[in-house]
Formats: C-alpha cells, sequence, structure tokens
C-alpha cells in the first residue's frame, strides 16, 4: 500500500493512462478523483471505473469538464477537498494529439490542442498546489508529457511544443514548490497503445516499424506507466523533484 489512505486527482481518467493510473493508485490504498471532458459516450467508462474502484474498497467521484478550462483544476480540487478531506496526489494526464500537417495547421486545431494540453495544465496545477500549500502536508504533482518532448514529429508541430512545456512546468514548479514539500516530476510515454493513436497505429506497416523502434520489442500498454505514476506520486520517490522518466521500452535511446 503506497499510497494508502491518499487523495488523488488523475485528469483524463476515463480511458488510457489515465485509468490504468487510477485503477493502480486505487490498488495501492488511494481514493481518486477522476477527471474527464464530460462527454456523454464517455460516461459509461467513467461509471465502470468508479465500479472497479469501489471493489477494491476505495472510492472515486468523477468530474466532468474540459481541461482546457481555466475553472476546471478548481472543480477537481474542490471535488476532492469535499470528498476525500483534501489532495495529495494531482496527475496531469488530459491531452489531445489530433495529428495534422504543418502548413496548413487550422488556428484552432492549434488553439485547441495548446489549451487542453497545456494552459489548462498550468491553472490545474496552481490550483492543485495552492490547496496543498494550505494543507501544509506536502505533495507530489506529475504531469504525463511525452517522448515528443524530447524529439520532433511532422504531423506533431502542435503537439510536441505542448509535451516539452509540461517537463519545463514540471522542472519550474519544482522550484517553485520544493519549500512547501510539494514534489513536481513529469513522465514521458512512449508509443504506448491507446485510443489517442489508434488510426494512426492502424496502419500494420507503421505499427510493426515503432514496435522494430522499441528494444524491448513491443509497444507500451496503459499499465506500464500506471507502476512509474505510482511511484513519483509515493514517499519512494520522496527526494525526487523537478525530474522525467522516459517510460518508452527504450525508443528514446535506439539511434540506429
Ligand atoms: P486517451 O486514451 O485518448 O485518453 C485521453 C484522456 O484525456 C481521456 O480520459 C479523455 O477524456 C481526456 N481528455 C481528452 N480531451 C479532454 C478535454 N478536452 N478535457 C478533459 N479531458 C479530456 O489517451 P492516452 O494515450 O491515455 O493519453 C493520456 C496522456 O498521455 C495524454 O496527455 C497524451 O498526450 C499522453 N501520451 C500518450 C502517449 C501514447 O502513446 N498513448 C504517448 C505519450 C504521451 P474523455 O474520455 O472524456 O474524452
Amino acid at each position: 500500500m503506497l499510497l494508502n489512505e491518499k487523495s488523488v486527482i488523475i485528469t483524463g481518467a476515463s480511458r488510457g493512462i489515465g485509468r490504468a493510473a487510477a485503477l493502480e493508485c486505487a490498488r495501492q490504498g488511494a481514493n481518486v478523483v477522476i477527471g474527464y471532458s464530460g462527454s456523454e459516450s464517455s460516461r459509461p467508462g467513467v461509471e465502470a471505473l468508479i465500479a472497479e474502484i469501489e471493489a477494491l474498497g476505495r472510492r472515486a467521484c468523477a468530474i466532468g469538464a474540459p481541461a482546457g478550462d481555466p475553472e476546471t483544476g478548481e472543480l477537481l480540487v474542490d471535488a476532492a477537498v469535499k470528498h476525500f478531506g483534501g489532495v495529495d496526489i494531482f496527475v496531469n494526464n488530459a491531452g489531445i494529439c489530433p495529428f495534422h500537417a504543418f502548413l496548413d495547421m487550422p488556428k484552432e486545431l492549434y488553439q485547441e490542442t495548446v489549451d487542453t494540453n497545456l494552459n489548462g495544465a498550468f491553472f490545474a496545477v496552481q490550483a492543485a498546489a495552492n490547496q496543498m500549500k494550505i494543507q501544509g502536508r506536502g505533495g507530489s504533482i506529475i504531469a504525463v508529457s511525452s517522448i515528443s518532448a524530447l524529439v520532433g514529429g511532422g504531423m506533431q508541430t502542435h503537439y510536441t511544443p505542448t509535451k516539452a512545456g509540461l517537463v519545463s512546468l514540471m522542472q519550474s514548479c519544482a522550484v517553485a514548490l520544493g519549500g512547501y514539500g510539494i514534489r513536481c516530476n513529469a513522465v514521458l510515454p512512449g508509443t504506448i497503445e491507446t485510443d489517442i493513436n489508434k488510426d494512426d497505429l492502424a496502419d500494420e506497416e507503421k505499427r510493426q516499424y515503432m514496435v522494430s523502434r522499441t528494444p524491448l520489442g513491443r509497444l507500451g500498454r496503459p499499465d506500464d506507466l500506471a507502476g512509474p505514476i505510482v511511484f513519483l506520486a509515493s514517499d519512494m520517490a520522496q527526494y525526487i523533484t523537478g525530474a522525467s522518466l522516459l517510460v518508452d521500452g527504450g525508443m528514446f535511446v535506439n539511434l540506429q
């Protein structure tokens, strides 16, 4: 039980990496606020996740609100305070990656991507940190960045800067919040099979190429991120702040 009785908020927890992280946090003893977009189509998945967490003997509630809205972080924090008595761990995971070429990138798509992935994260991290400061018992903030923070992508020119921005946000927040005992770190997933890249990886040739780039010989699964997130959230990582942890099966270091 690495997170016994901890109160955890995870954005984008209805599916994919966030869902796997929410379940592992619950297995480790935490109660979880599940953030998601609020879309009706995600609601059954959210209800199923709440039921799975409750079956583990933990508690969960859900807040559906756009990640890009500057007020969403406060809604999530309010729910954690109301239902679980505070916030110990905040995982900023919600994100979108709508592939598009650079030269004709629609302004709306650029803006939506930056708002959802980075601007909303800034205000949500700020809301969580202010609550942690009031509580006076420290805390752990984790941003789900990407290997794309370190490398380019021709169809991701709107996405990769948001992921580099999250790494930078965690580094600066580690400095700003260290005095309150609040640790801030980033995880950088490689290629993890989820809805976000389902269409891209439906191309079998592309999929096999990505597998061949990965020294561990397979693409990632959402639960490959759950352990690293729980580790950084827990006291086992009590002296780690401002760090970036690649979770990519070795893809980044595989130049040739
Ligand atoms: P996913 O399966 O598509 O899940 C995305 C999650 O984000 C869902 O819970 C979704 O909620 C939520 N979300 C999307 N737009 C939102 C919005 N506007 N407001 C609130 N919530 C929103 O994707 P994933 O692969 O697990 O991605 C999670 C994070 O990992 C993202 O930040 C992504 O950039 C990062 N990442 C993923 C990979 C990968 O290969 N999969 C690699 C590197 C980094 P709804 O269900 O309500 O839509």
